[in-house]
């Protein structure tokens, strides 16, 4: 496939991508879940997202040397499954030991201090900032914390990003950040649809972070974590890469100070310091293998 040559075209599509492509999906959720298949439809969505930037990056990269093969496409597809099983066994695990019917549709009465009567898009704005705190510091200690790194060392370990790695993530690591993230939800005592923007929105936002596709983003940055922003946060210099923890919003970074966009181009050469073997199974062992710093 030819990348697209004409600078001009190229320049507005780089402005208008990230907001036609978020909005539009969002757009479609909001069709989908007032249907019949609410899940199937949004499936759909995520796998056409997936597609698209897929399409895109090979016709306007951001960088042409991400677009080599990195042999690691196999294990990113597997930790991807991997995590989302997981994921889903403790919703399953929630249920028998009775957290998950805590989480009730907006029509019932609930619990806890979440006002159920509010406007849903104003609910799930909330609920979005809520989890972010619980998301963000499950982020950062990952970061800080050597023990809990060599998890999330498996999804930095990447020396690309493209849109296949997005769900590259230790099942340990990812168990972690849905544990804070949502228990904040549960003491608030937010409403099921809330959870399920919240896990929507996450999809998409998680997508387009990781595309290798030529974006610019602006004021849109100030809000959302941009591919602009967690392309800083793979850098391998910690003062660029211990910064933007923020999973869909960065309102968090911007109070903990942790906000990182610098009017230069974010390096290409990312990665990690440790040695990550390059096979699957060796990856989800390598993180117990030691848990001390070296010096
Ligand atoms: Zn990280
Ligand atoms: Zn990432």
């Amino acid at each position: 496939m030819q990348p697209i040559e004409n600078a001009r075209l190229r320049y507005v599509l780089s402005w208008i991508l990230w907001p036609v492509l978020f909005f539009g999906a969002v757009s479609l959720t909001i069709w989908a879940f007032a249907g019949d298949s609410p899940v199937l439809m949004f499936n759909l969505i995520y796998l056409s997202l997936a597609a698209s930037l897929l399409f895109l990056e090979r016709i306007m990269p951001h960088e042409e040397q991400w677009l080599e093969k990195d042999g690691q496409t196999f294990a990113n597809l597997a930790h991807t499954l991997l995590s989302k099983g997981v994921v889903q066994g403790l919703i399953v695990f929630g249920g028998v030991i009775g957290i998950t019917s805590m989480v009730t549709p907006v029509d019932d009465a609930g619990y806890g201090i979440w006002p159920r009567d509010w406007p849903m898009a104003v609910q799930v704005v909330m609920g979005l900032i809520a989890a972010e705190f619980g998301l963000y510091w499950a982020h950062r200690i990952a970061h800080e914390w050597y023990p809990l790194w060599r998890f999330h060392a498996v999804h930095h370990s990447v020396t690309r990003l493209w849109v296949i790695n997005t769900g590259r993530f230790h099942f340990v690591d990812s168990v972690f950040s849905i544990i804070l993230g949502i228990t904040i939800l549960l003491i608030l005592g937010a409403p099921l649809e809330v959870v399920k923007w919240l896990s929507a929105v996450t999809a998409y936002i998680g997508l387009l972070t990781h595309c290798n596709v030529e974006m610019r983003f602006g004021p849109v940055s100030w809000v959302f974590n941009t591919p602009g922003l967690h392309r800083w946060h793979h850098s391998q210099d910690l003062r660029e890469g211990n910064k933007n923890y923020g999973e869909n919003l960065v309102i968090w970074d911007q109070i903990f100070g942790t906000y990182f966009n610098a009017d230069r181009r974010p390096p290409v050469d990312i990665g990690i310091p440790e040695a990550m073997p390059s096979g699957f199974v060796q990856q989800l062992l390598w993180p117990f293998k030691s848990f001390r710093k070296p010096e």
